[in-house]
């Protein structure tokens, strides 16, 4: 399997203004200059080489969608936030708009972070395409057809051109897609949320968005060990801190870098991918969170060694 992360934002989509990417412009010339940067020729190398991730990069633009590459004849999706109108538009140029394109897509819940990029996908608007939408929530279509109502968007959601199914599913049941096994998980939210654990060619990978996991109740009877046992990769929510987790942001729904190790390191996960960033998280302060959870990791590790990354839109994984 191939992962895809084309949103990695929480609550909502968070731009870099004019001034962050000019600090980024001038901290990458300040270090070449100080290099001894000179060729236009050992530019790609500089880049890559020298500058840290937070200078040459950003961190969650688009808020929540990640593609799973199965190899498979149909596309599968987690969540249809804004990043989900960059995988479309990205699937029609490489592939051209002729095609018939069929897309599962598994909805961790209907906060409109994870929803608010579907009036932009232009698949939708193309006849002949089949989207089914998964999920364990009653209210999906409601509240598809809500988010595209008049006066808040020009085009209503019965009107959209290509066939668009949704499906319910049981948390706690396995479903066999199209080839794909999943099972979906209760999450602990407001509004409820589910997590969904992948199976595919003896790969595993588990999508776990928006969910507290109360700090107290971690230990091996805690029913998430179970779901996220042995996981090539997990797709975790680490928006906060412990310390803001255990505080002020206790009860809103979200979990933290060191619950994420903590879980981890129990269920013997290979891959901890961080994700759903915190929009007043700037990109110095998520690499500096990832440093402080591998750090974490490495001091109280008792078994293997966790790789740990930080989510970014144009992520690619290979599992
Ligand atoms: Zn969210
Ligand atoms: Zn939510």
């Amino acid at each position: 399997m191939l992962i895809r992360f084309w949103g990695t934002r929480g609550s909502l989509p968070a731009p870099l203004n004019y001034r962050a990417v000019r600090a980024k412009v001038r901290e990458a010339l300040l270090i070449g200059l100080e290099r001894g940067l000179q060729r236009a020729a050992d530019v790609e190398a500089f880049i890559d080489r020298e500058l840290a991730f937070a200078v040459r990069g950003t961190y969650g633009g688009n808020s929540s969608c990640v593609e799973l590459v199965t190899g498979g004849d149909q596309f599968v999706l987690c969540d249809l936030g804004t990043g989900v109108r960059e995988f479309g538009n990205n699937l029609l140029a490489k592939y051209g708009p002729a095609r018939k394109y069929q897309f599962d897509v598994f909805l961790s819940h209907l906060h409109w972070d994870h929803i608010m990029g579907f009036p932009f996908f232009t698949p939708a608007f193309i006849p002949g395409n089949l989207i089914r939408i998964h999920g364990c929530h009653g209210a999906m279509r409601e509240a598809f057809v809500r988010q595209q109502s008049d006066p808040c968007f020009p085009v209503d959601f019965r009107t959209l051109a290509a066939t668009i199914e949704f499906v319910e599913l049981k948390p706690g049941q396995r479903y066999d897609i199209n080839g794909l096994s999943v099972m979906p998980m209760l999450q602990n939210h407001a509004n409820d949320s589910y997590g969904y654990r992948f199976e595919h060619a003896g790969k595993t990978v588990v999508y776990s968005t928006d969910c507290e996991h109360k700090y107290q109740i971690l230990d091996e009877r805690y029913p998430f060990v179970e779901f996220f046992r042995g996981a090539d990769v997990l797709i975790f929510d680490a928006m906060y801190s412990l310390a803001d987790q255990i505080s002020v942001k206790e009860d809103w729904g979200h979990s933290s870098n060191i619950v994420a190790v903590e879980l981890a390191q129990l269920a013997g996960v290979k891959h901890l991918v961080m994700y759903h960033h915190e929009p007043i998280h700037d990109d110095r302060m998520i690499e500096r969170i990832l440093g402080e959870t591998r750090r974490y990791d490495e001091i109280s590790r008792t078994g293997a060694a966790l790789t740990i990354t930080s989510a970014y839109d144009g992520l690619e994984i290979a599992v």
